[in-house]
């Protein structure tokens, strides 16, 4: 595959562990996971767990921190199909919305974009091929890169090295 190649996106938490109760006595791990989403997906996500907790919540005043909360801990939940679900819900929903839906939706679309900014994407670069991916950091004078390994272990390699720049680096 040709022209394979893209900066990763920055990661967000996680910021809370889900399935925690207290007193409980079985749990063996934490398992943490991570998942890969659109723009859409998210908004999904938010507008189903604001409707769920409180639908008259004024989302415009959430802290930042609180819809990533909202969105992780409904992705936890929903899993990938879920969150892919949510999506085509939102892309076909748009005339069954109630007004109240719609003023609801659209403060979802604008927490997503606050909480997870779209242009803040890192320095890391993703090439190589699909068989044999290469990670390199495209900060000046850094001369990190990976090629190594499995792809996922690459990408989580890729966020936790994007995380030493600071925003001026890009
Ligand atoms: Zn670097």
């Amino acid at each position: 595959m040709n022209g394979w190649k893209h900066r990763l996106r920055p990661a967000y938490g996680p910021g809370t562990v889900s399935g925690f109760g207290d007193g409980e006595q079985r749990q063996r791990a934490v398992v943490l996971a991570a998942f890969s989403v659109t723009r859409d997906a998210m908004v999904a996500a938010l507008m189903e767990a604001v409707t769920e907790v409180n639908p008259g919540m004024d989302v415009d005043r959430l802290p930042d921190t609180d819809v990533r909360r909202f969105v992780e801990e409904r992705a936890a939940l929903a899993g990938v199909k879920g969150l892919d679900e949510g999506e085509t819900w939102l892309r076909s929903s748009g005339q069954l919305l109630t007004d109240k839906q719609f003023v609801l939706l659209q403060a979802c679309f604008r927490a997503v974009n606050r909480a997870y900014p779209v242009d803040a994407f890192g320095t890391v670069l993703l090439a190589g091929s699909p068989r044999r991916p290469l990670l390199r950091c495209t900060a000046p004078r850094c001369q990190w890169a990976r090629t190594e390994g499995v792809l996922e272990h690459l990408l989580l390699e890729g966020v936790e090295h994007g995380r030493t720049h600071g925003a001026g680096d890009q």
